[in-house]
């Protein structure tokens, strides 16, 4: 019954709100003028400010209509963050890559930028950061994400300092992060962590604003709930 009924309610959402509707975007205030974020799904957004577009990890999500890049960010090899058939769909001619050295098989004109590098394009500024796992892995001895592998970015635009984390567990590089206005910071087993691992991140780098993403059926009320009191802004918001 309870099944049925669910069910039921599922279809008439899926009649209400095509698959495709754009999720609302998220303004920022900014030195250079607003800058709106646009949740696509799991680990997937959009970054628009100064008639720029920045799409990060084209992955998830229906791209046929979306907004052409000026920068595409990837921050792994992975199938939910890399899909070259998707990040062909947002590339136009002059659009930059930036992309870990791990996915140059795959993305042969990427520009490679490693951990700690940072690359300014016009008013932008993308500083490659640590993502990988400290203890979670495929098989023994194995980690899902080896250091190095991936890349976590921040994005400067007029002053305003945004995280993503790409996929991470509670590593010394995140917690050590300092003045983050916007942090975009991942959860999900096995691959990442967990809500709380991610909370306890969070309160030691004290970001303003965190948007829990990559969550999957992670419990967000956990997350939510090991923030209380830190002064951190946490947005919940659908990413599915
Ligand atoms: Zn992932």
């Amino acid at each position: 019954m309870k099944l049925m009924k669910l069910s039921i309610l599922m279809m008439c959402c899926a009649l209400a709100i095509p698959a495709f509707a754009a999720k609302a975007a998220e303004e920022f205030k900014t030195k250079a003028g607003v800058l709106k974020i646009t949740p696509i799904q799991h680990a997937s957004l959009t970054i628009e400010a100064g008639g720029q577009v920045i799409q990060v990890d084209p992955a998830m999500g229906d791209y046929a209509s979306a907004a052409k890049a000026d920068v595409i960010l990837i921050t792994d090899i992975h199938g939910d963050h890399l899909d070259v058939a998707k990040l062909a769909q947002v590339k136009k001619a002059g659009t930059i890559v930036i992309i870990p050295g791990a996915a140059q098989k795959d993305v042969a004109d990427g520009v490679v930028m490693k951990n700690g590098d940072t690359k300014t394009v016009g008013a932008w500024t993308f500083e490659a950061v640590p993502m990988y796992n400290l203890k979670r892995g495929p098989a023994e001895g194995k980690l899902f994400h080896d250091k190095g592998r991936g890349n976590g970015y921040i994005v400067t635009y007029g002053g305003l300092r945004i995280y993503l984390s790409g996929d991470t567990e509670n590593i010394p590089e995140m917690r050590a992060l300092k003045n983050i206005d916007v942090a975009f910071v991942c959860m999900n087993l096995p691959y990442t962590m967990t809500p709380e691992e991610a909370a306890e991140a969070v309160k030691a780098f004290k970001p303003k604003i965190v948007y829990p993403y990559h969550y999957g059926m992670s419990d967000l009320k956990v997350f939510e709930a090991g923030l209380k009191g830190s002064g951190v802004d946490v947005r919940i918001r659908n990413w599915y």
